[in-house]
């Protein structure tokens, strides 16, 4: 849905800007030290470590909510910052478990190490997935922009045998998708169907949005009746709309399909789905590493900008930086 008041051009200029900021890490160390972004950021992390995520998962699993939980970071530059990512997952399993909390993790290849050395990230995941066996854990592996699909979805298959309880994501934005969900549908993948929040080339990717969301249509129908219990990934009403009357057609039972959101995004719409009956599954960050994941959530909704922006001025006038973090 476009943002009221701004022009669909400038909202796609905003759009793929924030998303080149997004990858400059600069800007993130700089991001991270003014406290306005931090509380801003707060409506999308869950906090900045454990201990502060863990009472925030327990109230969404005392509202009815399902959850999946993603420790922040990615594109890591060195094989100890990768094993240091992977050790984190293993904590969380194990701090999930114990509290009895929904067995449900959510990770990035380029968190694990792919840039660094794919044989370093296949330890990685490998030592998550055997961990998450162990524990009954089910693991997603995100999907990151166009150039990792392939191995990604590569991954996958090589370790779905260590946890079978696992799946992967794809994003209705890239051409391949209606080929990739074929495949990935014969070999009864669990999969996390959503938009798409890189900014990618025409070459592979729709860039108009009604191209996007045609496509997600079109794969999502496919899934439901199809897939093997699929995530419908999306905030947006009209295409839940449309799942929840093809599910009743076809009798397609909430025991067959999930819905899932992002912690922070149309709340409103998670409880009243909740009460209707669906699963929603809510997708909670936490960690110091947010600012990539902050920037995309911007360029979702540049609404969200402005509020940054007046919250920033307003502060400026007050506060101005933080650099005691
Ligand atoms: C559980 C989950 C997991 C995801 N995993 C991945 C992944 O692995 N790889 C990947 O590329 N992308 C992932 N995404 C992001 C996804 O690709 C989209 O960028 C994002 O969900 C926005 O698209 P939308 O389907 O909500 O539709 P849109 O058309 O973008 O939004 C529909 C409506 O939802 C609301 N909304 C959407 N985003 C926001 C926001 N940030 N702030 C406030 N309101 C908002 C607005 O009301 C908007 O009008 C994931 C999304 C979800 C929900």
């Amino acid at each position: 849905m476009p943002t009221p008041g701004l022009p669909a051009l400038a909202e796609r200029g905003m759009r793929s800007t924030l998303l080149s900021l997004s990858r400059r890490r600069s800007l993130g160390r700089l991001a991270t030290r003014i406290p306005v972004t931090r509380s801003m950021v707060r409506r999308f992390v869950s906090g900045e470590t454990l201990e502060e995520a863990l009472p925030a998962l327990e109230r969404i699993h005392e509202d009815g909510l399902a959850t999946t939980v993603d420790v922040l970071g990615e594109s890591v530059d060195s094989v100890e910052a990768a094993t240091v990512a992977a050790d984190r997952y293993l904590t969380l399993l194990g701090a999930i478990a114990e509290r009895g909390l929904d067995p449900n993790v959510s990770l990035k290849l380029t968190q694990m190490g792919l840039d660094v050395d794919p044989a370093v990230c296949r330890a990685n995941v490998e030592r998550v997935f055997r961990r998450a066996a162990e524990l009954g854990a089910f693991v997603r592996i995100d999907m990151e922009d166009h150039s990792k699909t392939d191995a990604t979805l590569g991954l996958w298959r090589e370790l779905r045998s260590v946890n079978p309880a696992s799946g992967v994501v794809i994003q209705s934005a890239l051409r391949r998708s209606a080929a990739d969900v074929d495949r990935l549908i014969a070999e009864r993948a669990r999969i996390r169907l959503c938009k798409g929040a890189y900014k990618e080339p025409a070459a592979v990717a729709f860039q108009e949005k009604a191209e996007v969301d045609r496509a997600y249509v079109e794969l999502m129908d496919r899934l439901l009746v199809e897939g093997t219990y699929p995530a419908v990934a999306t905030h947006d009403p009209r295409i839940i709309r449309r799942a929840i009357a093809l599910a009743e057609r076809e009798g397609i039972g909430p025991e067959r399909f999930e819905f899932q959101m992002l912690y922070g995004v149309r709340r409103d719409l998670q409880e009243r789905l909740v009460a209707d009956g669906w699963t929603v599954r809510v997708y909670v960050p936490f960690g110091r590493e947010w600012y990539p994941y902050f920037m995309r959530r911007l360029a979702e909704r540049p609404a969200n900008v402005a509020f940054l922006l007046r919250s920033v001025l307003r502060e400026g006038r007050g506060q101005g930086v933080d650099r005691s973090a």
